[in-house]
């Protein structure tokens, strides 16, 4: 018996952060001037969300997509559109400002221009909090506290989701290996890596997968649109998916609902002699 929800051996988790622009003004607001730059994140949202929305259709999956409260104001009939397919939207900055960056004032006044903007569109306040580039403040955790966040995705001290002290806050674990952006993301505007193929990407994920799987861990992968919404590394999603599906009792499940299962499933207590975070 797994560790998981009903004995399931192994949770995933699929992300989506649907930076569109934001992506690309972030830091840079000159940026707004190079409209052949910014339709990098156009194309995320426009065009790769409503394919991966077919994708996730099609194979039954419901998603988490981290949404900065610009790309809510910018794309709202989008993010919608999302929200009314069931799947769920969490929290990513407002202009995807990174908290490192901000004074305490200026970060919590962009936790609550995000959450305003996210609640415009779906009538609800999101449960989950994904910085930009997974940044956090020495103040973060206690204004995901105040703000009655139900867990962080941003992390990256285990590949099991534990429960930070004091704040209660479920922490669902992340890493650069399972992202995509250190295999696809090309900044023509300055230093910037190889675009990898998708072959690539799909040999590290599904070895760390396998790894995962016996270790009875959390598979949180986190995509952008933008980056693997292009077509070819769409179909290797598929096949990233299929090969997922041939492992028997895999649970798929959103943001929410592995935080809500950890939350009361007893693994919590478990965890308080391995982890010191
Ligand atoms: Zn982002």
């Amino acid at each position: 018996m797994g560790r998981w929800k009903n004995g399931a051996q192994c949770a995933v988790m699929l992300t989506f952060d649907v930076d569109a622009e934001t992506l690309w003004l972030a830091g840079d607001l000159t940026n707004l001037d190079k409209p052949g730059l910014l339709s990098i994140g156009t194309y995320g949202a426009r065009v790769a969300v409503p394919l991966i929305l077919d994708l996730l259709k099609e194979n039954d999956l419901k998603a988490t997509f981290f949404v900065p409260g610009w790309t809510a104001e910018t794309h709202a009939d989008l993010i919608g559109v999302i929200h009314a397919m069931g799947h769920e939207i969490g929290h990513h900055g407002y202009l995807h400002e990174e908290p490192t960056t901000l004074s305490a004032d200026e970060e919590e006044e962009v936790m609550r221009k995000g959450l305003a903007a996210l609640q415009a569109v779906t009538g609800g306040r999101p449960a989950g909090y994904r910085s930009p580039a997974w940044e956090f403040s020495t103040n973060t955790l206690q204004l995901l506290q105040k703000y009655q966040f139900s867990y962080s995705s941003n992390m990256m001290s285990h590949f099991i989701p534990w429960q930070h002290a004091e704040t209660g806050i479920i922490e669902l674990p992340v890493q650069w290996l399972l992202d995509d952006a250190p295999f696809f993301l090309f900044r023509p505007n300055g230093p910037s890596r190889p675009i990898q193929p998708a072959a690539t990407a799909y040999q590290a994920w599904s070895e760390e997968f396998r790894g995962i799987y016996r270790f009875g861990g959390l598979f949180n992968l986190t995509m952008h649109p933008q980056l693997t919404g292009r077509p070819g590394r769409l179909l290797m999603l598929q096949q990233l998916i299929d090969y997922i599906r041939g492992f028997p009792d895999v649970w798929f499940a959103t943001g929410s609902e592995i935080a809500d299962y950890w939350r009361t499933s007893g693994e919590n207590d478990n965890q308080g002699g391995m982890l010191d975070v």
